[in-house]
């Protein structure tokens, strides 16, 4: 099949990079995600270009460059507005071990779009000639929407086992399939996955979450392609709808996986990512009822996770939660929900007379209850008045 790829609107700022390098005489090509993005007729954001010319000589040829990623050949170039652009050298990756590559230049733009992991990013596009390369049919791959592997898929993925889990993410994020063979090498060499690095894995996840066309798609490819066995075990077989706008990598892992707090650990997610996880699964999912007084110690108790639990609980049940409005009520009278929001402090209770020690958190802990059941009692003469009564 032969299609007619159209002319493409490259940003002016990446035309003139290439322009420079063009001039300099060096080849410069657009290449990667954006050109297929392009041709789906999604935004494009990134035009990364590649080019013949060595890293060394990109710094050289620009005033401002950041080295990015020097050892793999890619150099940024920043523009006049300080936006930065990809700049990478032809390549050709050598002595790979399924993690790392150690790259070799001085190639051809086909070699450099042979080591690309699937067709649908194996293209280029000749941002001053209007040209196109697509050696491996990507573009033909893009109209029927097929994912597959540039080259034989099985070697591809011990190359870099990483390509599983892009292959995967890809097939969720456009609704393609991924091709018989390409499929049949990634089922294979899943246990292979196990050598990654966590953070590679996490990336991949996360980013997979928030791209997918559908949710549940994208843990079905996990499973089905035994990629979850290896890395999420605890992935559960949900049925989930959550449009991408508020799609939330950590909650959307609570509520994917029987373990997301063992999960994210695995994932060697942040310090926090992780914090909150225990926190929404620790939270009471709902209120008891729906009347402000239980809507309050509701909020009390669930304290920071409180929002986490309503998107738990929408995302659940596919309605917002039917308390929300009254959260909203509650959180614009400012209520007191925590023992810090009282009128009266541990101290001002000393000098009341209440004796030091735990009794004293139990008397601020019975007062919230009270203030949480009436909020008009959060004044200092009432709660020392109770405090007095209670000691
Ligand atoms: P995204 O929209 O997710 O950024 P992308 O295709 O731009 O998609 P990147 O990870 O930004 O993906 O990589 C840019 C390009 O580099 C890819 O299109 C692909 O050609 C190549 N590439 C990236 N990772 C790999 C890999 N692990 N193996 C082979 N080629 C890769
Ligand atoms: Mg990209």
């Amino acid at each position: 099949m032969t299609l007619a790829l159209r002319r493409l609107e490259v940003p002016p700022e990446v035309v003139e990079i290439a322009q420079k390098l063009e001039d300099a005489g060096h080849e410069a090509w657009c290449v990667g995600g954006a050109l297929r993005d392009a041709i789906l007729e999604e935004a494009q954001l990134d035009f990364d270009l590649a080019t013949s010319a060595t890293p060394e000589q990109v710094q050289q040829l620009f005033r401002r460059t950041v080295p990015i990623g020097v050892r793999f050949g890619t150099v940024g170039v920043l523009d006049r507005a300080r936006r930065m652009h990809e700049v990478t050298t032809f390549r050709r990756d050598v002595e790979t071990d399924g993690r790392h590559a150690v790259v070799q230049y001085g190639v051809s733009l086909e070699d450099d779009l042979a080591r690309r992991d699937f067709t649908i990013n194996a293209l280029a596009y000749h941002p001053l000639r209007g040209e196109w390369r697509d050696p491996f049919g990507g573009a033909a791959d893009i109209a029927l929407g097929v994912v597959r592997a540039v080259g034989e898929p099985a070697a591809r993925f011990r190359e870099d086992y990483l390509r599983i889990l892009r292959a995967l993410r890809f097939a969720a994020r456009f609704g393609f399939r991924i091709e018989e063979r390409t499929w049949a090498a990634a089922r294979e060499n899943a246990p292979g996955l196990e050598g990654l690095s966590a953070e590679r894995v996490r990336d991949e996840w996360f980013k997979g979450l928030s791209s997918a066309r559908s949710v549940s798609e994208l843990v079905r490819f996990w499973r089905a392609s035994r990629a979850a066995g290896i890395w999420l075990p605890e992935l559960r077989d949900v049925v989930l709808e959550v449009p991408r706008e508020e799609r939330d990598a950590v909650l959307l892992t609570v509520l994917l996986t029987a373990a997301p707090v063992a999960v994210l650990r695995r994932l060697k997610a942040s310090g926090a990512e992780i914090a909150r996880a225990q926190a929404a699964v620790a939270a009471p999912a709902e209120p008891v009822g729906a009347d402000e007084v239980a809507v309050r110690r509701w909020l009390s108790a669930a304290g920071g996770a409180a929002d986490d639990a309503m998107m738990l609980h929408r995302w659940r049940t596919g309605t917002p939660a039917p308390w929300a409005s009254t959260v909203a009520t509650i959180r614009a009278r400012g209520d007191a929900l925590r023992r810090e929001q009282l009128a009266v402090s541990g101290t001002d209770l000393l000098e009341a007379g209440v004796p030091a020690g735990p009794a004293l958190g139990t008397v601020l802990g019975r007062l919230l209850d009270r203030v949480l059941v009436d909020p008009s009692l959060n004044t200092r003469e009432q709660l020392l008045a109770l405090a007095r009564e209670q000691a």
